[in-house]
């Protein structure tokens, strides 16, 4: 008889969302199958003393190898994005297939499968609503079935914005067929007002993208996507939370009882509004939306992390280069900031920052990481029990983390095709030194050892954690057209 594992890590530090424990892992098959001290040696064995053993991290919200919109094209290919998050120690990423308007999501989601055979990591995708047509509303419920389990809207933005009647029909068809609905939550008539008045008084720098989109557009589109979908009893994620205010609206809500959960992401706790000042065009690097806030809402960001307000973590990662045509530079250098593309890199960066700006620095606990990148994530997506936590019966994917290494970020080590980072000569403690998909390595100090191919598809089954409440405004289920007993 063989041994009974093809890999043990041995006396690591393991931490799931509510424990931290000295333990060996035992894995077959790709699977955690043991946890406990002295296990039987395995084919290999990794020497894990000294070191934080975690689930691999899961970011639910990155931009990857979309089609280009006009000449901007994303730089990263999922061989190479999957490479960057893996050498950050995230193990499943769920991108976007998008929805051109006036066409259906069938062919692009074939498409995007085809793109993705070439991930090193697992992965499962959302699908980018930007217009409800009756031919996309009755695509939709087989596409869910078949486990693309998440649906994205916008409330702004050009080409993709939806109006309040759209989203309900987006809301209504999620509640029916058990998909989330995900929400880029900013004003759009708001904004288009702002950015015309910004324009004719000459004021188009980088600097003044803040500007036209001050917290007060974010709060409000919060606000009203949380009451729509309360009119419908569905519930709702809302993405990239920037600040104090939307926070605010999403604490009431969860106080009201409401099924809504957000994220925030790393550029929100470490870049300011000050940072889309800075000389010449370098202010675009730092080009994102939500815009960038102040510090006393970064502290509130922090705040509502610790208390489970905003439950998620994730890059929001847009791989738009900085130099050359079909990045941030597209419409030339010094471009009007409303023209120039949205988003920043950051697949790589996203752990570092949250472990070192968090659990070194005190702000959060080990087990409030593992929770926020990945066991929440996998829980709001429908991928728990295989992903997300370290327990027998698991995914064998893991960081195993060295917390005590120091590294001044920079560019040229990280592993994605942008050609900047906003964190650069950041110094963070704590980096992943080897990352594992079902028990293979993909990443060790750095280098990628992954196979394009590795990752697999996650079709998400239906699941429980984002069931209605059952509980309507009225004496009346708009979803079903049936009458219920009222609150
Ligand atoms: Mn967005
Ligand atoms: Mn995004």
């Amino acid at each position: 008889m063989g041994t009974e594992f093809d890999l043990v890590i041995r006396s690591g530090t393991v931490a799931t969302a509510s424990d931290v424990f000295m333990s060996d892992i035992g894995i077959r098959e790709g699977q955690i199958v043991a946890l406990g001290r002295d296990l039987a040696p395995g084919q290999e064995e990794i020497d894990a003393e000294g070191r934080y053993v975690l689930p691999g991290g899961i970011d639910t919200h990155c931009h990857i190898e979309e089609p280009p919109v006009g000449d901007v094209h994303n730089a990263d290919t999922f061989a190479s994005a999957t490479a960057s998050a893996a050498a950050g120690g995230t193990t499943t990423v769920i991108p976007f297939c998008t929805q051109v308007k006036g066409g259906i999501v069938t062919g692009n989601l074939r498409d995007y499968h085809r793109k993705a055979e070439k991930a090193l990591i697992d992965y499962s995708f959302h699908m980018i609503i930007s217009d409800p047509s009756p031919a996309v509303l009755e695509e939709l419920p087989a596409l869910i079935a078949e486990g693309h389990r998440s649906l994205k809207i916008f409330l702004t933005y050009d080409n993709i914005v939806l109006d309040d009647a759209q989203t309900l029909k987006v809301l209504a068809l999620a509640r029916r067929c058990g998909a989330l609905v995900c929400v880029h939550a900013e004003n759009h008539a708001a904004i288009a007002f702002l950015t015309e008045a910004l324009e004719k008084a000459g004021l188009t720098a980088p600097k003044y993208h803040a500007w036209a989109k001050p917290p007060a557009v974010e709060r409000e589109a919060c606000h009203r996507v949380i009451s729509l979908a309360e009119l419908l009893d569905t519930p709702v994620h809302i993405f990239h939370v920037s600040g104090a205010e939307p926070a605010e609206e999403i604490r009431r809500a969860q106080q009201r009882g409401l099924k809504v959960f957000s994220e925030t992401c790393p550029q929100y706790l470490m870049l300011t509004d000050r940072d889309l000042d800075r000389q010449g065009f370098e202010g675009a690097k730092f080009l994102c939306s939500p815009a960038p806030r102040t510090e006393e809402d970064q502290q509130a960001l922090w705040s509502y992390l610790r208390d489970g307000t905003i439950s998620v973590f994730s890059s929001d990662h847009a791989p738009n280069r900085f130099d050359g045509p079909h990045g941030k530079k597209v419409s030339g250098e010094n471009a009007p900031f409303s023209v120039v593309p949205n988003g920043i890199p950051g697949l790589e960066t996203r752990l570092p920052i949250l472990f070192s700006e968090g659990v070194v620095k005190g702000r959060i606990d080990l087990q409030t990481f593992v929770a926020l990148s990945a066991t929440n994530p996998a829980r709001l997506f429908g991928l728990s029990p295989k992903k997300g936590t370290i327990a027998v019966g698991a995914d064998a994917d893991i960081a195993i983390w060295d917390q005590t290494r120091k590294v001044t970020i920079r560019n040229a080590d990280l592993h994605h095709q942008v050609d900047y980072t906003v964190y650069e000569g950041v110094e963070v403690t704590g980096w992943p030194e080897l990352t594992l998909s079902r028990g293979k390595v993909v990443c060790r100090d750095g280098v990628i050892e992954g196979r394009e191919g590795h990752g697999r598809f996650l079709a998400r089954a239906p699941y429980d954690y984002i069931a209605p409440l059952g509980r309507f405004v009225t004496g009346f289920d708009p979803v079903t057209g049936i009458q219920v007993p009222s609150a």
